[in-house]
């Protein structure tokens, strides 16, 4: 391992690369110690595939960098509840529109609990949010920035003169070539913040006529409620860009009277399956249940970290196959070393090797760190755990010393603070083993004790009192056993 010179400043401060400005820049946030964030989270017409999944994951690395840096982060992401696909997709099923959202609501949550995601502070619902939304609406029109057509209200996007920024396209002919082009639109690039009702379509009361919301308006409106007039990130799927975030940005500042409304814009690369974009057509479509079924979800989640989030991630099974191998060997390191470090007795004097051996793991490990705040660079995180795994196989626990244990552990409980792939490994020991352990076991020889004597009310107590603390006693004729609820 070269032992070249790691800069200080790089392992206390996250850099991060901003679509608002094109640059990597120093992250700092607007009302530190709090960094708030908003996801853009999915329209739930459909199961959430590998996509929706890999963006969530990075997102759920970079809100633990945050946590790592010591920022309290507030982060929420909206769920999209009624939308055209959803109204399509219930006509189609023949069944009440909003059975369709409950439906992938409730799947989105359990792949994302099960791959160990943190989870949101709140996930807004647009449908829980139609009169903030109107509110909203209502103050674009009295600012003068959207007018009332026959089939909707519209966002003017000439009155508003810094539309583009986000996305970069200034040309307005591009425009209107990628936006819905609607009869009574000022301009065809004019977008809906409210769309009056068509037959058999949900609806609500509004100033303007009954409709349902626009889907940029919910963004802007939701994100204000919960996180204020200013947010810190702003993140989602790179293909949202535009026009998405650029109305979002639009109705946003011209409703607000902010300018940045969001600080970092924070992008994620989209994912493709054999070099094509998933699409129903292709029926190429991964669903996100299926690979944490068929590789296991821990494997999933270190293979989606295991790339760069900006570049595109071409999902084969083979790589997942190939990035689980690799994952198993690191668990299988992990799980040594734990094992090892039980028994070992501390170091009185290093020699020269193992001090050698010891400052290349601690490098590696300001290593791994810098890789990580310099914009979420996990690919280059990656190789550095992987090398660090195949030192420490061939160096480390084949002669084992106590501080050469101890740095290795280190590292990996290090990495574990971003992958978050091996908690099991470094939690699950302080609950199974140790002091806790043994105090429950103690009890449970007295409570025995008890039983022996007869004593019943009390050896019921102990139980119950146990129970409260989330112990659950079984008894068998002879022996109690316990287990954590
Ligand atoms: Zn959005």
């Amino acid at each position: 391992m070269s032992t070249s010179h790691i800069n200080e400043s790089k392992l206390k401060n996250l850099f991060i690369r901003n679509t608002l400005t094109g640059k990597k820049e120093k992250f700092e946030p607007l009302k530190p110690p709090f960094v708030t964030l908003y996801h853009c989270g999915i329209t739930p017409y459909d199961y959430s595939h590998i996509g929706h999944l890999r963006a969530e994951v990075v997102v759920d690395v970079l809100r633990r960098t945050l946590r790592f840096l010591g920022y309290t982060d507030i982060a929420i992401s909206n769920f999209t509840n009624v939308d055209d696909k959803i109204i399509k997709r219930a006509k189609e099923e023949q069944i009440h529109w909003q059975e369709i959202p409950k439906r992938y609501i409730k799947y989105h949550l359990d792949v994302t609990k099960k791959i160990n995601n943190l989870p949101f502070c709140v996930y807004p619902k647009v449908t829980e949010h139609i009169e903030d939304i109107i509110k909203f609406i209502q103050i674009l029109i009295k600012k003068g920035y959207a007018y009332i057509g026959s089939t909707g209200v519209y966002f003017e996007v000439d009155k508003y003169p810094y539309y583009g920024q986000l996305s970069k396209r200034k040309n307005k002919e591009l425009w209107e070539q990628e936006i819905e082009v609607l009869k009574d639109k000022k301009r065809p690039y004019d977008f809906a913040l409210w769309k009056f009702k068509k037959p058999g379509e949900p609806y609500w009361n509004s100033p303007w006529g009954e409709g349902r919301p626009g889907w940029h308006i919910e963004c802007s409106t939701m994100s204000t409620k919960y996180l204020g007039k200013q947010i810190d990130i702003h993140s989602g799927g790179k293909d949202i860009t535009f026009p998405h975030h650029e109305n979002e940005i639009a109705q946003s500042e011209a409703a607000l009277g902010v300018n940045p409304w969001v600080k970092y814009w924070f992008h994620i690369g989209v994912v493709t399956v054999n070099g094509q974009k998933m699409s129903k057509s292709l029926k190429n479509i991964t669903r996100a249940g299926d690979v944490i079924e068929e590789f296991g979800a821990m494997p999933v989640r270190y293979y989606l970290i295991s790339s760069h989030y900006r570049n595109v991630l071409d999902i084969s099974y083979s790589d997942i196959e190939a990035k689980k191998k690799e994952y198993e060997r690191i668990t299988g390191t992990i799980k040594t070393l734990l094992t090892i470090f039980e028994d070992i007795e501390p170091s009185y004097k290093m020699e020269d090797r193992d001090k050698n051996l010891f400052y290349d793991i601690m490098k590696s490990r300001a290593r791994f760190i810098t890789a990580i705040l310099d914009d979420l660079n996990t690919a280059k995180a990656n190789l550095i755990l992987n090398k660090v795994d195949r030192l420490v196989n061939r160096e480390v626990l084949t002669k084992p010393n106590y501080s050469t244990v101890l740095a290795a552990i280190d590292f990996y409980s290090t990495a574990n603070r971003f992958y978050a792939t091996w908690d099991d490994l470094f939690k699950g020991k302080l609950e199974s083993q140790g002091l806790v352990h043994n105090l429950i076991e103690l009890l449970l020889e007295v409570r025995g004790k008890l039983r022996e004597e007869k004593y019943y009310e009390l050896a019921d107590h102990i139980r119950e009192e146990l129970n409260k603390l989330g112990v659950i006693v079984g008894d068998d004729d002879k022996k109690s056993n316990w287990r954590l609820k």
